[in-house]
């Protein structure tokens, strides 16, 4: 089932989410949903909170779907190593119609439980690098206009405040 992608600004979004203490059916519901809801949207990753659920949880596929093993889905998931600095545009599912280019690490190493309970750990060089450190900030209750500063923050915050205001976001 496709799940509403909540949006910049609402609560879930800015909260650190809680560690899952027991995977059970309606985990497994959750991140079928979450992988449903991320391929339809389209995007190439999405946190629970992104759907209103405050969980550690998120699923990742660069590949688009493009790529058999492309889909990781990581429950409470952990960095084990970061290094190095990529810059690229990035935008996010939950600030619709935003681009702005974020430092990330070029490399991130990521440990975590998959939907069996069995240990993963997977290394992300690039684009998976990058999308790891994104959705693990969502984790933490942070979104990539967070990451930026001055006056590139204050643009991108100011238009959404607007656009909510006039009740199109
Ligand atoms: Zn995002």
């Amino acid at each position: 089932m496709i799940r509403p992608i909540v949006k910049y600004g609402e609560h879930v979004l800015h909260l650190a989410a809680e560690p899952i203490t027991t995977v059970t059916g309606e985990i497994g519901d959750l991140v079928r949903d979450m992988v449903e809801t991320m391929y339809a949207a389209p995007g190439v990753g999405l946190a629970a909170p992104q759907v209103g659920v405050p969980l550690r949880v998120f699923v990742v596929d660069v590949s688009a779907g493009r790529s058999k093993d492309g889909l990781m889905t990581f429950i409470n998931p952990e960095f084990v190593e970061r290094e190095g600095l990529q810059l690229e545009e990035e935008g996010c599912l939950s600030v619709p119609g935003f681009a702005a280019t974020v430092g990330r690490p070029a490399r991130a190493v990521v440990k975590g439980l998959d939907l069996e309970g069995r240990e993963r750990i997977v290394e992300g060089r690039g684009l998976l690098a990058r999308a790891f450190q994104h959705e693990m900030d969502h984790l933490e209750g942070r979104v990539f206009v967070d990451r930026l500063h001055g006056i590139q923050r204050d643009l991108i915050v100011r238009r959404i405040r607007k656009l909510s205001r006039s009740g199109k976001w």
